[in-house]
């Protein structure tokens, strides 16, 4: 059998890994290439990138997990940009969710994204699936790492608003952003050389002055595992099951203090088997084409 290649395409990144005989032999990263946030040109762009990177040789299956996988039609767009560079190859495009729980070594329970969007998906043991969130960061991606960028801007408008100094979360937000005062923030956040990106990479200012002990952006932190577990509950409930609840991406990843957030609410709703994943969501995709046949 020829090499199967797995991609997860998030709103930052995409990670492209090609395994052979089971073993991950290349595993690469290149910008975005979610249609839903990038140009056509853009991702096709990245896809290209990727592929002369780790496409060469016989290509069997390229499994993508994507963000902004709606509908059959998005998935169709997707295809067809992986197509040209796979040539024979079988290509499956999937929502991004789906590469979590596969991830996690779970075959039914809830996946929960807190990347630079946030989405959750599940499954049950009747094969019923349910979904909470994943709107985009127009419609939603509460908890995301978009949402605590855009509140650490809102934030900062707020205490300029009242006549306050810039305190920690704003001082950092400046430097960050290159500007001298909180009024520019308003027209750089609505410049077109800003975007959903930069603002989710602003989450780490967050993350940051919430350890150092900044209380407002510890506010923001918890706020955000909570709502990323409301997403988590309403599908658990949905699907009748208790768990196991697993967490992934960026955020998810790597914010103790928004994983305990997140860990607690569930806890107060009865929901106890919640794990973190420790590893990409790319490395689900040979589970998944296990189970695919
Ligand atoms: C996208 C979803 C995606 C989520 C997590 C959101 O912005 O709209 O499709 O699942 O981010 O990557």
């Amino acid at each position: 059998a020829g090499a199967v290649i797995g991609l997860d395409i998030g709103g930052t990144k995409t990670r492209g890994v090609r395994f052979e005989d089971g073993r991950a032999v290349a595993d690469e990263s290149v910008g975005s290439s979610n249609v839903q946030n990038v140009s056509r040109e853009e991702a096709a762009l990245h896809l290209a990138e990727l592929f002369a990177r780790i496409g060469g040789g016989t290509v069997a299956q390229v499994y993508a997990g994507a963000g902004g996988i709606d509908t059959d039609a998005d998935a169709a767009a997707l295809t067809a940009l992986i197509a040209p560079h796979v040539p024979g190859a079988r290509i499956t495009v999937v929502h991004d969710s789906r590469l979590l729980l596969a991830a996690g070594g779970a075959s039914t329970g809830v996946a929960v994204i807190g990347g630079t969007g946030s989405a959750a998906w599940g499954r049950n043991s009747r094969g019923e699936e349910a979904r909470a969130g994943g709107w985009g960061y127009l419609l939603g991606d509460e908890g995301s790492g978009y949402w605590l960028g855009r509140e650490a801007v809102r934030h900062s408008l707020r205490r300029m608003n009242q006549g306050l100094a810039p305190d920690e979360l704003t001082t950092a937000l400046l430097a960050s952003c290159g500007v001298a005062d909180p009024n520019k923030l308003i027209a750089l956040f609505h410049s077109p050389d800003t975007g959903r990106r930069y603002w989710a990479e602003r989450a780490r200012l967050v993350v940051d002055a919430a350890a150092a002990g900044h209380t407002a952006s510890r506010e923001l932190v918890d706020q955000a595992g909570r709502d990323l577990a409301a997403l988590a509950l309403q599908t658990v409930r949905q699907l009748g099951i208790d768990g196991p609840v697993i967490l992934g991406s960026g955020l998810g990843m790597n914010v103790p203090r928004l994983q305990e957030s997140f860990r607690s609410t569930l806890a107060a709703a009865g929901i106890t088997d919640v794990r973190v994943l420790d590893r990409d969501p790319v490395f689900g995709v040979l589970q998944l084409v296990a189970e695919q046949g």
